[in-house]
């Protein structure tokens, strides 16, 4: 029961970690006002606390975008006044570490949903990852364009960020960072069936959809302790980003750009945090 307890509190925030992206400053998307509290019920574990609680509308631009959330709300204060605040950049690794990192994702069925500010897939029981002696679920991925970390200053043009928790309510996310290149036919399943415009949790008839192959063959990974990208960006989440790129064609990239804008945080000062390079 007290796991049960933790996941409830641990959708709500990865609800909010979807509705983060509720602000896409991008004119692509007529967002419907008034409805973040569905997807705080649909994810998941279905009794999540009513997300959003019609807090304020931020965006990625604008007077509501990033340099503002802090002041949006008194719930939002760690955007402005945190000192482990994610993105980072990832140029200035000065350590390296061992660290295993094992990623056990499992084919099952795909659930989507637009949550106004970013397109994400809800994920069934059964896919975990391993972090050192840590254990944690995998429950959603979702998308940003360009990518929030940055490597010597400079974005990709597409990041995945799955979402993990672990028994007790810890936040995990490994960022999956990609290149244009070759494309990556497991990515058409999301694509194809991602709506264009804000919309709770779908399940897709008749496909399956695999993780893992989103990832690079090669999970060695930067660390680092940061905080959701987006509103109330809380901390103690647990980062890690594959210092391997996967791939993506332009289409697609640009397809799933089509549909959620910039969405993508600036990257937030280190405030001496250790950033450390992984070894293959
Ligand atoms: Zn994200």
């Amino acid at each position: 029961m007290k796991t049960r307890a933790a996941l409830a509190a641990l959708c709500a925030t990865v609800a909010l970690i979807a509705l983060a992206g509720a602000g896409l400053g991008a004119p692509h998307r007529p967002v419907r006002a008034g409805q973040p509290e569905r997807y705080g019920q649909s994810h998941g574990a279905g009794d999540a606390a009513p997300v959003g609680h019609g807090g304020p509308h931020w965006t990625y631009d604008g007077a509501a975008g990033p340099e503002h959330w802090g002041e949006m709300s008194e719930d939002f204060a760690a955007c402005a006044k945190g000192h482990m605040q994610s993105p980072v950049d990832l140029g200035g690794a000065e350590s390296a570490g061992r660290l295993a990192v094992r990623a056990a994702y499992r084919p099952g069925g795909l659930t989507v949903l637009n949550n106004g500010h970013t397109v994400q897939v809800n994920f069934p029981e059964g896919s975990q990852l391993a972090s050192g002696i840590a254990r944690y679920k995998l429950v959603q991925m979702h998308f940003h364009t360009p990518s929030e970390e940055t490597v010597y200053g400079i974005p990709y043009p597409m990041v995945v960020h799955f979402v993990h928790v672990d028994a007790n309510g810890n936040l995990a996310v490994l960022a999956v960072l990609f290149e244009e290149g070759a494309h990556n036919p497991e990515l058409d399943k999301v694509i194809r069936a991602a709506p264009r415009w804000e919309q709770g949790p779908t399940p897709v008839a008749g496909v399956t959809f695999d993780p893992a192959r989103l990832l690079p063959d090669n999970l060695a990974v930067w660390r680092y302790e940061g905080s959701l990208t987006t509103p109330p960006c809380t901390e103690g989440v647990r980062w890690h980003v594959a210092e391997h790129r996967v791939t993506a064609s332009a289409g697609q990239i640009a397809a799933i750009h089509a549909i959620i804008g910039d969405n993508a945080r600036p990257t937030q000062p280190l405030h001496g945090r250790l950033l450390v390079a992984g070894s293959d």
